[in-house]
């Protein structure tokens, strides 16, 4: 595969969460070139940052999936026509060139397209900092789990007090050697049955309490993260065992630099007409961005959604073209 640099695609698709990686498939169904682009450095858009471990149970034909296995098997599904993924990639700008698109990604890479697929999501996520964790992301701080094995036999400790921060040491909880939940208030924003569910599992909750600092198995801020500090309300300093401080505080979402690409936006989200077409020509929306009335953002609405932009952009780009794409069961 080329540099993003010389990349020319039939169609690019920008996210590459549920809605893109099925986006994708059905662009190679149609006989299309794709790329697929996503700021961040992994498949799988919310699922995988959010909650991979977590059963869906409203997927057709899965009474039950596990997020991280949807996203494996979207791309294996997409993997059949060897999409360019660009991950890790911002998209920031796009242009009208000829009858073609040009879109930018950060870095100054550009990549060329007969038509775009914006299947952003939410947009872009940043996670709310933990502010005395400054400077240890990537040592031992982390925002997002995506495979739980890597934290068996540790010293867990998770802060936050939202269904994230439940979810995540209810799924911690027989693989590390110990978790530990810290809020700094004693009401939580989390559902009360997980609150509960915690509870009795035996996990330690520790409410009103602030993590004042982040340590080193030097006793520094050096080296890899060994203890945490907590100052909690009414019984003063402590000091916690932890190899992970998982920093569950939510986080911001952003359409960033597409607010500026001349759609029409309400609400972090795009205008499209019922082929899923935006207000600019040969640029398409679908999933949690696209808007219209009566939308309900699941990710089976995305997966059908894709599938009309897809089969919508194929006569864009060749009017000769159906737009019924056949039955894929009629396919070799
Ligand atoms: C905790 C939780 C539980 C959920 N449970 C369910 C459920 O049970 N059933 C259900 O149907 N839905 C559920 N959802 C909602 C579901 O996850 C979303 O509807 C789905 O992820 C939307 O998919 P998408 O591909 O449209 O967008 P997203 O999954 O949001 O993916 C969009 C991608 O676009 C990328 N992106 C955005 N802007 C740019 C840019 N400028 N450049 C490059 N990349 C960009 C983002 O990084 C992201 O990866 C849940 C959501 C959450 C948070």
């Amino acid at each position: 595969m080329g540099s993003p640099a010389e990349l020319s695609v039939d169609v690019l698709i920008v996210g590459a969460g549920p809605t893109g990686l099925f986006g994708a498939y059905y662009a190679g169904f149609r006989g299309l070139s794709m790329a697929v682009v996503d700021s961040l450095p992994e498949a799988g858009g919310q699922v995988t940052a959010m909650y991979p471990e977590k059963m869906i149970f409203d997927v057709a034909g899965f009474p039950a999936v596990r997020g991280r296995d949807l996203v494996k098997g979207l791309l294996e599904q997409a993997g059949q026509w060897n999409p360019t993924y660009l991950l890790g990639r911002k998209a920031e700008t796009l242009e009208t060139v000829g009858d073609g698109l040009e879109l930018t990604l950060d870095g100054g890479d550009v990549v060329r397209a007969k038509a775009v697929l914006i299947t952003a999501g939410i947009g872009e996520f940043t996670p709310r900092p933990l502010p005395a964790g400054d400077g240890w992301l990537g040592r031992g701080l982390v925002h997002f789990i995506p495979a739980l094995d890597a934290y068996a036999g540790q010293d867990v400790v998770v802060v936050g007090g939202g269904d994230s921060a439940f979810d995540w040491v209810l799924a911690l909880h027989p693989i590390a050697r110990s978790v530990t939940l810290v809020h700094r208030r004693a009401k939580f924003r989390a559902a009360e049955s997980i609150v509960r569910q915690a509870r009795e599992t035996g996990i330690r909750i520790i409410t009103d309490a602030e993590v004042t600092a982040l340590r080193g198995d030097d006793g520094t801020g050096e080296g890899r993260l060994a203890e945490v500090e907590l100052d909690i309300k009414g019984s003063g300093r402590e000091v916690l065992p932890a190899q992970t401080v998982v920093a569950a505080l939510g986080f911001t979402a952003s359409l960033g630099p597409i607010e500026d690409w001349g759609l029409q936006i309400h609400q972090r989200a795009i205008a499209v007409d019922s082929t899923m077409a935006t207000a600019r020509e040969r640029v398409y929306a679908a999933g949690d961005v696209a808007a219209y009335p009566g939308k309900v953002k699941l990710i089976a609405t995305g997966f059908g959604e894709a599938a009309t932009a897809i089969n919508n952009i194929a006569v864009s780009i060749d009017p000769a073209a159906h737009l019924f794409p056949g039955h894929s069961s009629n396919a070799e």
